[in-house]
This record gives structure tokens, C-alpha cells and sequence, in this order.
């Protein structure tokens, strides 16, 4: 966050006090004013309808500034939720909230029993895209791969991450073996498929893919580690491939 960003909070902030102080010194100077010429209890009625009236003309504008500060504060803590969690080239969740998210998962999967499954997958010759289109090109690469891989996710259920530099991570939630294969094949062909066009030529990129399986109380990281050798093995065989530690295979779609 920057300076003036800061600066401009704590100005907000004291005004929002300064508002709150001065309007209780006036509730309880114009209650002071009115109970001394009513002279309370002589009319306790007129005591009463004043007094509310009061509290409302003082209580709404209160209150709605109030409430204006708190939705300014919720989007303000959004934002920099936002801000922390995703990574600001891609738009996906960045390492450090990914691994945090499927730490959670797995805490969940605990109770219900179900497999997840964690893909990562790196791009094939990326360092031929910086090379030929320079580190611009590089990065409308890696915009668009990650928009391809989203749209072959199922919304929420699947987690789509940017692991770093051309890497990424997917975590496919209740789902077997098999039906992650297919869901890593379909994501690798699309891939293959899509066309970006750089300084007004097509470029064409590739994925490896490397999978592992989550079962229920599976450590992370273990699993991760998993996904990262059956990644070796798609770049060993040839890459823009699916492999599954132990066993690389191409999966057909
Ligand atoms: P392989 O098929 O074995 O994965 O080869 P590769 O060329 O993709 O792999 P390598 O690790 O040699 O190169 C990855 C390149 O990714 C090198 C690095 O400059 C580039 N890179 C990493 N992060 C970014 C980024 O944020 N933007 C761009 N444009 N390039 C990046
Ligand atoms: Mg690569
Ligand atoms: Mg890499």
C-alpha cells in the first residue's frame, strides 16, 4: 500500500472520530438544554417526544456514517485479501494462498472420506516464447494459458494456481484417479489447440502434465512432490503430455 493511501486512511479515520465525539458533545448539550426548559418531571410526555426526536436526528446520520465506514473498511480488507491471494500477472490464486487453500481442503476431506487430486503442469520450450517475443510476449503467453486452463475447470470445485514462473497447479476436488486424467487430457489439448497471436503471428504453446492422486489425510507436500516427478517423467518422454507418478502415459481424450 502506498503513503498517501495510509495518510488518507488515518484522516479518514479521524474525521469519522472527530464526527462521533461532536455529535455526542451535542446530544448531551442539547439534552442538557432541553430537560433545564421543560423542567423535568413537570411535563413528562414533552420530556419523552423530545428526547427522541433528538436521539433520531442524531442517531441516523450517526448510524449512516457509521455503516458507510464499516462497508468502506470490509472492501478495503477485501481488496487487500485480493491483493495478497492472487497473483497480479494471471489472476489465479498465487503459491503461498493455493497451498494454503489445499491444506484446508484436505483438512476437509478428512471428515468425507473423498480423493482430490493435485496436477501441475509447465509449458513446454517457454524460454523459446521470451527468447523470439521478449518477456511481454512471454507474459501475454502465460495470460492466456491460464484463462485456457480455467475455462476447462469446473468453477469452484477445482482450484487453479500459479505455482511460479510457467508452472501451474490444479486441484481437482472429489474425483478418482481416472476422472483426473481426463480432466488434466482435456486441459493439455486445449492448450495445444489454442492459438496466440503475437506481434501478428500464431504461437502455438505446449504443457506437461504430472499427477498425483489426494486421499484423505494424504500429506500436501508428499503429494505435491508426487505431481512433480510424474512432471519430470511427461518432460522425459517427450512432454505435452499427462503422466501419473510410476506410470507415464498419454491419455487419450
Ligand atoms: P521445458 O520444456 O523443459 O519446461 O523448457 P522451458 O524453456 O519451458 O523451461 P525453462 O525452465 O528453461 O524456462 C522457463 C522460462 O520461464 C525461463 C523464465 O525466464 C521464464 N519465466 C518465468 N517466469 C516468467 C514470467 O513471469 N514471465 C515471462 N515472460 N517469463 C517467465
Ligand atoms: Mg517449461
Ligand atoms: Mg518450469
Amino acid at each position: 500500500m502506498q503513503v498517501s493511501d495510509r495518510t488518507k486512511d488515518v484522516i479518514e479515520s479521524l474525521t469519522f472520530f472527530a464526527f462521533v465525539a461532536i455529535t455526542a458533545l451535542c446530544l448531551s448539550f442539547t439534552f442538557s438544554i432541553i430537560v433545564y426548559s421543560l423542567g423535568l418531571p413537570a411535563d413528562p410526555e414533552n420530556f419523552i417526544v423530545a428526547n427522541l426526536f433528538i436521539a433520531t436526528c442524531v442517531a441516523v446520520p450517526t448510524g449512516a456514517i457509521a455503516a458507510q465506514h464499516e462497508f468502506r473498511m470490509r472492501i478495503y480488507q477485501r481488496t487487500l485479501e485480493d491483493i495478497a491471494s492472487t497473483d497480479p500477472l494471471t489472476g489465479l490464486l498465487n503459491r503461498k494462498f493455493f497451498r494454503q487453500f489445499a491444506v484446508e481442503e484436505l483438512a476437509r476431506m478428512k471428515r468425507t472420506e473423498v480423493t482430490s487430486a493435485i496436477a501441475l503442469f509447465d509449458l513446454d520450450y517457454f524460454k523459446a516464447v521470451n527468447d523470439r517475443y521478449g518477456h511481454g510476449g512471454g507474459d501475454v503467453v502465460l495470460r492466456e494459458i491460464a484463462a485456457v486452463a480455467y475455462s476447462e475447470l469446473r468453477g469452484p470445485f477445482d482450484r487453479l494456481g500459479r505455482w511460479g514462473g510457467e508452472e501451474f497447479v490444479i486441484m481437482l476436488s472429489n474425483v478418482e484417479l481416472e476422472q483426473a486424467q481426463s480432466v488434466c487430457e482435456r486441459v493439455r489439448a486445449s492448450i495445444e489447440r489454442h492459438m496466440i497471436f503475437l506481434d501478428g503471428q500464431p504461437v502455438n504453446v505446449t504443457a506437461s502434465f504430472g499427477l498425483a492422486l489426494l486421499p484423505p489425510g494424504a500429506d500436501f507436500d508428499k503429494v505435491l512432490e508426487q505431481a512433480d516427478h510424474a512432471l519430470y517423467d511427461s518432460k522425459a518422454k517427450g512432454r505435452n503430455c499427462v503422466s501419473v507418478l510410476g506410470r507415464p502415459q498419454r491419455v487419450a481424450a
